[in-house]
Parts: C-alpha cells; structure tokens; sequence
C-alpha cells in the first residue's frame, strides 16, 4: 500500500516538472520573440523586491504603489502576447490542478481531489475491479441473455424487466452530476445482473473522470472496523475513509453479507446518510428484499435513507454471472 503513495507522489513530481520545463520553455520563446517582455518582467521582479522592503519597512502606502506598478506591468505583457496572437495567459506558470498546484496537498494542509482521484485509479488497479469493468460494461451487456418467458408471478418478463431496468439506470447517469437525490438499490436473488450494472456504472462514470468507490459492504465493514478498533492514524485508512465520504459514487455492493452488529450498521448509516445530506450519489446492491432490509437493519432512520433510494428490483432465473 504504502508503494501506492510513493507512486503517486513520483506522479505529482513528473507532473511539476514537465509543466515547469514547458514554463520556462514558454518563457524562453516569448524572450527571444518579444523582448520588450524580458524587460517588463525584469522591472517587475525589482518592484517585486521594493515593494517586500517597503511592507517589512511598515510602509503601506509605498508597498501598495509599488503593487500598483507592477500590475500594470503585467496587464502591459499580457497586452503584448495578445497582439503577437499569444494566448493572455501564455506566461502564467502552468498546473494541471489549480487547486493544489499539483503539490496533491492543500493549503489547509488536506489532501487535494487531484490527489484522491489517482489514489482510487491506483486503488482500482489493484483490485481487480478494473479487470471486471474492463470485461463487464455496456458494449458487453446482452440483453439477450434475459427471458421473454413470463417468470413466477412477476408480470413482465425478465427481458422486459430488464428493459425498465436500463431506463432507470440512463436517467441515473444522465442526471449524475444533479443534486437530484436519485440514488439506486438493486435488489434481487444473485446472478441477475446486479453487480455487471453496477461495474457497467462505475466503468462509465471513472471514464466521465469522476472518483467512484467500490467496497463489497464485506470490505466496507472491514474499514469501519480497522479504524475503530486499530486506529493508528495511518494515512492509508483516513483516506481510504474520507474516499467513502467523498467519492462522487460509492457503490457497496452485497449489503446483508457482511456480519451485521449495531455498530456497523449505525456506521454504514452515518456513510450513506452524509453523502446523502452532501449530495454525493450512492449504489446498493443487495440480495435482500426491502423487507428483508428493515429486518436486518431495524435503525428506524435506515428506512428513511431509503427512501431517498430508487429500488430497483431485479428477478429472473439465475444466470450465473456473478459467481
Ligand atoms: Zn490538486
């Protein structure tokens, strides 16, 4: 694990680099091409010096004279790439993340969404979700496979069912990025297609660049445990906590699997009810039926949170995808 962020460290500082070659390359052209520039930003580094005498000397007025000057300075540089058909922004120091300046930590000392996100293609990687996303999608999703043969006392068919099924689940990604409470329970006994959705979904939307986390609720509980019962502080476990909370699509799939205690469930509550209340989207996928859910999960807010849920309700028989 711990390679993880050496790796993604090595990542941040290529990134520096190449975008600070690319900087002074930039700069460089422009010198030899506009040399009036060269002088500007010489003038406009010793103001840089007056005006740093001038605030440690207390002397406000002259300091902001002197950052008076030296945005003129920069709105005269700008003005001569413009009419040399440079873009204005052609000398600014370049970063693939503003918000961090691809250092991957905040100001606030955090770790930055940049950071985070190539932690989960990192993270993604490893597991072997990626593998499964690569093979389970939606240019490979049949539709063929499901029946056209009326099942049990259901009214429409398998095929039908399923049809209604990948309505919900366009409309779901169509209005991904809308605080619109639209999160989704796949419900159902196994090998209907459940977790190929979900991983049909979390394809899609790490292809849209979006963070999307994927625990088995197993997996899920583990996390919950570690960092109550070892909580050592380590990096590994606070992020790949803070990854529940904020990924912009946490699925947890095989909820009910898990060995279920008071403590887990009021945590996996607390999960999904904050990213409910910060908007994030969430996937459940259960075996369980709704009633089997309000048994197991008694906490009388749970079924408040689903609430904000579409069920969807898979049946069929067994396809024997997800073995
Ligand atoms: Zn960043």
């Amino acid at each position: 694990m711990s390679s993880i962020y050496l790796e993604i460290e090595k990542t941040l500082e290529r990134r520096r680099d190449e975008n600070e070659k690319l900087h002074r390359k930039r700069v460089e052209e422009i010198y030899e091409k506009i040399p009036e520039i060269r002088e500007i930003d010489k003038e406009i580094r010793s103001l840089g010096f007056g005006a740093a005498r001038a605030s440690l000397g207390g002397d406000k007025e002259e300091a902001s004279e002197i950052m008076e000057s030296i945005q003129e300075g920069k709105a005269m540089k700008e003005g001569l790439l413009v009419s040399s058909g440079y873009r204005r922004d052609y000398l600014d120091e370049i970063h693939q993340c503003d918000l961090c300046k691809d250092t991957g930590t905040l100001e606030d000392g955090g770790r930055c969404q940049c950071y985070k996100k190539e932690l989960t293609h990192h993270l993604y990687k490893m597991s072997n979700v990626e593998r499964m996303i690569e093979r389970q999608n939606f240019s490979t999703f049949q539709m063929d496979v499901f029946s056209k043969i009326p099942f049990e006392d259901y009214e429409k068919t398998p095929w039908e069912n399923m049809n209604d099924i990948l309505e919900v689940v366009d409309a779901f990604l169509e209005t991904f990025p809308e605080p619109n409470d639209m999160n989704l329970l796949f419900y159902g006994s196994t090998g209907q297609g459940k977790t190929f959705l979900s991983n049909a979904i979390a394809g899609e939307l790490l292809e849209r660049n979006y963070i999307v986390v994927y625990q088995t609720a197993f997996s899920l509980v583990d996390i919950l445990e570690q960092r109550k019962f070892r909580n050592d502080g380590s990096e590994e476990l606070k992020l790949k906590y803070e990854l529940l909370l904020e990924a912009d699509l946490l699925v947890i799939d095989d909820l009910g699997t898990e060995m279920a205690n008071n403590f887990t469930n009021s945590q996996i509550f607390n999960i999904v009810n904050s990213r409910l209340i910060s908007g994030k989207k969430t996937l459940i996928s259960t075996n369980l039926s709704p009633s089997d859910i309000s048994k197991t999960y008694t906490d009388r807010i749970f079924s408040r949170i689903f609430d904000k849920f579409v069920p969807v309700h898979f049946y069929g028989p067994d396809l024997r995808w997800e073995r």
